[in-house]
């Protein structure tokens, strides 16, 4: 009783009412799987939340609060209609909430009615199409032990694989890339707080507590996997996986049988993506709101599969030349041969999601609709086959892939109707002709329904009442009504069965034994039917490997052909896999470009020995970070096998590529701007090598000028020596200088022109957009200052006295005079007067005393 005080909240004590008594054991039940969870629990039409629950789904999803009382006891509830379980269950889960639905599974009787739990929704293990979204959902899992182990699991598509790290800066670089929706951490990481709150900070997702304990673990892996698999060569590995896996099936209720084995990936397989690059480089994600993101001019894929694979390959770009180049030689066929590419794609644009649907197949949960879907899509194959013919790389993998499932849909079409309904028990799902008995039980249906078909005209014909009718209703099933009028003429054989106002309903016994034989046939068929299709979904789970091995490859040649397709449609060029150097001609980034439509300004880019570091000066707003970004963006597309936005271009693979761009649109955690700087600064430090990609811009901006250029400074002479290709912009003019004293370091500035009768402090710039050789003219001081918040008249007087400054007039004089002073020689009055006089020439007037 206790607990349910805890539970429900409510006051009072007295005995609980049965039906409250039923929902604290099964709240109980749930918390001890899923602790955090909400529990729906249904009370006829409705589904009913109490206590704490009650309130926070009453704040969550914006419902009435009320009370549940009876004589000595009340509690908070809240409930939702039956009918808007679904929408509210989104809710949840984007709220970050995990949900239980306890639904009635008898007929409500006199006594207290029967409830099961009968779904468990978190946001990493929904499966239900209708709450996912068509990208990717990752449930991860993370344990320690000698270094740390990653787990990730995708229950829509089966997909499972897990990885080793040795410092926890790449176990977050490695998860920052799946964006998984909600994350398991082993106990000896949730249970350290300040460990805890930096991935909280980090990874803003739902962090659910799992069972991490290793034998344990190994059972699980052993119950779903059949074995602990060798490559979880660590206890940490075998943890995470083992996690994941007992989670998931908590959340299925113990099926799991789309997952058949654990990928074991390198993390050093792919480049190097920390966070911050993925952020900087906007790949996913625009920063400002509504902006676009460089997937969404890269979307040109036509399947949800293709999506998913592309979003993967972003993430994931390859270091293994061989490997970059086979994509390439594919693309690249692709960009050549027009047909093949608008066929692929015409074909594509019709397929359904083919790795979900294999999943669900592999689960044997798949509707009559899904896989009339898979059929559907499968039929496309033997088309893309013949496309692909005599194609050998990566297109040639995926002819063979594609082949060799017509078996299957010859057996679903020509068991299932081509639209059959949602779901299997309504029946009209199974072709005619296909099984005898059902044929049998349909025909005889057949034969009562056309006497009742007749039986309309029969019965005018022998009672003479023109306007008799058959009908039918739920309650009374089959009748005959006659009209007020006509009821003088109702044969005795006629039973009354319901008199309206102006017209009376009967029935014979001969209809209600056709009435009756008819539902007995229709539900024998129903049964039947739906035997019939669990024995054909069933028999398509054999198939599951060699679908999701279609399905990856449908997946794969949607991502080949849609960049292909952006190759052609954007102008884009192979690039050229080289050692050493890179040499970018002509280079847009796609996204400004998209954006200033037909005004960008190309640029070139060469970077190799003797010229690794290049310095970027010129004012805000003229291009500089778009130029980092596009270098950037093109390395990053040539490792994933795409053509680069450029008219040509030669890149080595690189091992990482670093960012560190914004000063002030991300802060994190209540971190300052300046910190979460410096700390991303340091993370570049540690991790670059001479392989690397560096991209600075803007760095010692959220800090004082001195202290900020200093900083500035140390990192480009350390990054400098490393001998990564950097790129590194700046307002601090005074870096240029750096050009003579380390050689291989270049300046370079973006074009600008000073409109002369603009002098209102905000600089009045012409910009053009163009990257040539040396340091800017000028330093842009007073434009920092004036970013810094100066108000507009002091920056507008300071470019006032910069101009004078150079232009030698009476503020150059002053400069003069200062210059000239020997102060060794200066008493302190003499200072003051110099100062008041200088002060006065300034000011323009006698300045006042305070
Ligand atoms: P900075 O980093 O120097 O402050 P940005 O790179 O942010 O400047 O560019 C500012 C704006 O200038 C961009 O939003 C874009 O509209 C425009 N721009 C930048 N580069 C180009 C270019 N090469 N061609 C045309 N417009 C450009």
């Amino acid at each position: 009783m206790r607990v349910a005080q805890k539970v429900l909240k409510g006051t009072g004590n007295g005995a609980l009412p049965p039906m409250l008594e039923q929902y604290v054991r099964m709240r109980d039940e749930v918390a001890a799987q899923l602790p955090h969870a909400i529990l729906l629990f249904q009370v006829g039409d409705f589904y009913e939340t109490f206590g704490e629950d009650a309130e926070r789904a009453a704040r969550l999803l914006r419902i009435a609060l009320t009370h549940k009382s009876s004589r000595d006891f009340s509690t908070p509830m809240a409930g939702i209609p039956l009918r808007a379980l679904d929408s509210n269950v989104e809710r949840l889960l984007a709220a970050g909430v995990c949900v239980a639905v306890a639904d009635q599974v008898e007929e409500p009787g006199s006594g207290l009615v029967e409830r099961k739990v009968t779904q468990l929704l978190t946001p990493g293990t929904v499966t239900e199409e209708r709450h996912l979204s068509a990208d990717e959902n990752y449930l991860a899992a993370v344990a320690t032990g000698d270094g740390y182990a990653l787990a990730l699991l995708d229950i829509s598509t089966g997909e499972f694989r897990c990885a080793a790290f040795h410092t926890r800066s790449a176990l977050y670089d490695e998860l920052s890339r799946w964006r998984a929706r909600e994350v398991l951490l082993a106990p000896e990481l949730s249970g350290n707080p300040a460990l805890l709150s930096d991935f909280q900070t980090r990874f803003p997702v739902m962090l659910s507590p799992a069972n991490f304990e290793e034998d344990g673990c190994c059972d699980e892996l052993r119950t779903v996997l059949g074995e602990v698999p060798g490559s979880l060569n660590s206890a940490a590995l075998r943890r995470a996986c083992g996690a994941v896996l007992g989670y998931a099936r908590v959340t299925q209720q113990g099926e799991l049988r789309m997952v058949r084995r654990a990928v074991r990936f390198e993390p050093g397989a792919h480049m190097r993506l920390p966070e911050a690059a993925v952020r900087a480089l906007e790949l996913f994600t625009a920063q400002a709101p509504g902006g676009v993101a460089l997937m969404d001019v890269l979307s040109q894929t036509r399947t949800a599969g293709g999506r998913r694979r592309l979003r993967a390959w972003l993430r994931a770009p390859l270091l293994d030349e061989l490997s970059i180049r086979a994509r390439l030689d594919s693309v690249e066929t692709l960009t050549r041969a027009a047909d093949l590419r608008t066929g692929v794609r015409s074909l594509l644009y019709r397929a359904h999601d083919l790795e979900r649907l294999s999943a669900r197949v592999a689960v044997k949960r798949a509707t009559p609709r899904e896989v009339a879907s898979l059929a559907r899509t499968l039929e496309l194959l033997p088309e893309a086959v013949r496309l692909l013919d005599g194609l050998d790389g990566l297109l040639g993998g995926v002819r063979t892939r594609l082949d060799g499932l017509p078996e299957v849909v010859t057996r679903i079409r020509a068991a299932l109707v081509d639209d059959p309904p949602i779901r299997a028990g309504d029946g009209g799902l199974i072709r005619d002709g296909f099984h005898a008995g059902l044929d049998e039980l349909r025909s005889a249906a057949v034969g009562h329904r056309a006497w009742l078909a007749e039986l309309e005209l029969a019965e005018r014909a022998r009672t003479g009442i023109g306007n008799l009718k058959v009908g039918f209703n739920n309650v009374f099933g089959y009748y005959l009504e006659v009209t007020g009028p006509h009821l003088g003429k109702v044969p005795p054989d006629y039973r009354q069965i319901a008199t309206l106002k102006d017209r009376a309903r009967f029935t014979r016994p001969d209809l209600r034994e056709r009435e009756r034989e008819i539902a007995r046939l229709e539900q024998a068929a129903e049964r039947l039917e739906l035997e019939v299709f669990t024995e054909l979904r069933d028999s398509l789970a054999a198939h599951a490997e060699a679908l999701s091995e279609a399905a990856g490859a449908l997946a794969e040649l949607d991502v080949l052909s849609a960049l292909a397709e952006i190759a052609v449609e954007c102008g884009w060029t192979r690039p050229q896999t080289v050692d050493g150097g890179a040499r970018l001609t002509q280079a847009r980034h796609p996204v400004v470009e998209a954006a200033t439509g037909g005004k960008f300004v190309p640029n070139d880019a060469v970077l190799g020995p003797g010229r690794t570091t290049l310095l970027l000066t010129g004012p805000n707003m003229a291009g500089k970070s778009t130029y980092l970004r596009t270098v950037a963006i093109c390395a990053l597309l040539h490792q994933i096998g795409s053509f680069v936005p450029a008219d040509g271009a030669d890149l080595p693979v690189y091992d990482a590529i670093h960012t560190r761009i914004g000063a002030s649109d991300d802060l994190a955690g209540g971190r300052s701007t300046f910190m979460v700087e410096m700390s991303e600064l340091a993370a570049i430090l540690h991790g670059v090598t001479a392989r690397s990609l560096v991209i600075l811009d803007e760095v010692g901006r959220g800090t004082s000028t001195l202290d900020g250029l200093a900083i500035a400074q140390a990192a480009l002479e350390h990054l400098h020596g490393t001998g990564a290709h950097t790129l590194f912009a700046t307002h601090y003019f005074e870096l240029t200088r750096l050009e003579g004293e380390h050689p291989g370091l270049v300046n370079l500035h973006v074009a600008a022109e000073e409109d002369e009768s603009a002098h209102d402090g905000r600089g009045g710039l012409t910009f053009y957009h163009q990257v040539i050789p040396g340091a800017a003219r000028q330093s842009y001081g007073v434009e920092v200052a004036r970013l810094a918040g100066l108000p507009a008249p002091v920056t507008a007087r300071a470019a006032r006295l910069l101009t004078a400054l150079n232009t030698g007039s009476d503020d150059g004089r002053l400069t003069r005079e200062l210059a000239a002073l020997d102060l060794g020689r200066l008493t302190p009055l003499q200072a003051l007067e110099l100062l008041h006089g200088w002060q006065r020439a300034v000011v323009g007037a006698e300045p006042q005393q305070a």
